[in-house]
């Protein structure tokens, strides 16, 4: 057993120095490691803040690269070159259209749909694992992945010359299954959902050696998520948000969200301010949801059944951080059907041009539901994270997207077609009015 004492001394070149436990507070040294041996707790990174209060200010983020190493002194690595495939700094939009829809008057959307290399926020965590999976060794990577992280991990890995084994469950869409396969790495689909996934990848990290980004590398890889906070103070001119809405898988990202806003205020890059937190699930997938509505301080594990498979996770590892969060700041955490998830991917295309996958949905269906029901007040800085891009996910919405008019290439084939629809949607839109 390794607890508290032998610590290593990184502190004068590097703000983070141990992992601590969430639970007990026990302190272990910077290794692959995930779970307390005292009170199987999670183990999270941490640093000394009051280093970083001396040597960061907004002026030295604002001359970093234009990427999440901007803010390589809140992350777990020791590199001088970290993997840099231009990770991060994606836009934040402010929405007019959909704002005005809803009735909200400062609404920005955090468009993590255009993230790079891989489209979805995953390309964030599994940078910085990446980066301390070879400062600790690893040869090969792997992790249990819903889709995204696959993607990520099988296109960063490639990138930085690492070998790579992913797991994912055997029923993903398409688009996310071919989007690992490109970059050749070993893709084991699993039968069985994500939780049976994470098992079996539980039992591989022991006995093989390798760093799973989401396992083994947890504590490291989590820490990714904070750059969605730096980056949206940032860009809100060095100012947090009033209330920001975001999706719940195992909780991580939106435990992460919060811990970045919190660090920026530590440092005093940002005043203080209760941002408050809204998660979003789906019905079909919804034991944060739950747990927050009965006020119960326990996930009741479930069976995932949606379309939104990326946040499809039944016993969410952060789940009970993410309640805690949601009723700390004075928010909320709702759940939405499939049918209001392909209304809220289809809301957002047509009034923003932002064409998000699934979860994107659901984020954006569950901003509806709490607007409607006054949980949001129209006058809060709000942040809506749209965290993966449609295109991976396709076969969701290819029913409710129309087809193209299909016409001959001749001037009156398509004068004809026009009318035609233009005539369809007079009849749409009288059966909207009656
Ligand atoms: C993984 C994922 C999430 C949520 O991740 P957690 O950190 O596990 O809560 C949200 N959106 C998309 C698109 C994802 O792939």
């Amino acid at each position: 057993m390794q607890a508290a004492t032998n610590i290593q001394n990184q502190t004068l070149t590097h703000a983070f120095h141990a992992l601590k436990c969430k639970e007990c507070g026990a302190e272990y040294e910077l290794e692959a490691k995930n779970v307390c041996e005292l009170c199987f707790g999670p183990l999270e990174v941490k640093y000394d803040y009051s280093n970083l209060r001396k040597t960061i200010t907004r002026k030295t983020i604002e001359a970093g690269p234009n990427s999440i190493w901007r803010y390589q002194k809140f992350l777990p690595v020791t590199s001088e070159n970290p993997i840099d495939v231009g990770t991060g700094m994606t836009p934040l939009v402010r929405s007019h259209r959909l704002a005005r829809r809803l009735g909200l008057k400062k609404l920005y959307i955090k468009n993590d749909a255009v993230n790079m290399p891989t489209l979805s926020f995953k390309d964030r965590v599994v940078s910085v694992a990446l980066t301390r999976a070879k400062e600790l060794g690893f040869t090969t990577v792997s992790c249990a992945s819903t889709g995204n992280l696959a993607n990520s991990t099988a296109a960063i890995a490639a990138h930085a010359g690492l070998d790579c084994c992913v797991f994912i469950p055997a029923d993903l869409e398409a688009g996310k299954i071919l989007g690992s396969l490109i970059y050749s790495p070993t893709l084991m689909a699993v039968k069985g959902n994500y939780d049976q996934v994470n098992r079996l990848c539980s039992e591989v990290a022991n006995t093989h050696g390798w760093g799973f980004v989401n396992i083994n590398l947890r504590p490291y890889y989590s820490e990714g998520s904070k750059t969605l906070g730096f980056e949206v103070a940032e860009q809100l001119g060095w100012e947090l948000p009033d209330h920001i809405v975001a999706p719940l898988a195992s909780g991580s990202l939106f435990s992460k969200i919060y811990k970045g806003f919190n660090e920026f205020v530590e440092v005093g890059l940002v005043e203080a301010k209760n941002v408050r937190f809204s998660g979003a699930q789906a019905e079909g997938c919804s034991p944060i949801a739950k747990a927050f509505k009965e006020g119960r301080d326990f996930i009741q594990p479930e069976k995932p059944n949606t379309i939104a498979k990326s946040i499809a996770i039944g016993n969410p590892a952060d789940g009970i951080y993410a309640v805690e969060i949601a009723n700390k700041t004075n928010g909320n955490i709702e759940s939405v059907t499939d049918a209001e998830i392909i209304e809220g991917m289809k809301l957002l295309a047509e009034t923003e041009g932002i064409f998000t996958e699934t979860a994107g949905g659901t984020t954006i269906a569950v901003l509806k539901k709490l607007v409607e029901a006054g949980k949001i007040d129209p006058e809060e800085t709000t942040v809506a994270y749209i965290t993966g891009n449609g295109l991976k996910t396709q076969e969701a919405i290819q029913a409710y997207v129309g087809e193209p008019l299909t016409i001959d290439a001749k001037l009156d084939s398509f004068e004809s077609a026009l009318e035609r629809s233009r005539t369809l949607e007079r009849l749409e839109w009288q059966q909207v009015l009656v």
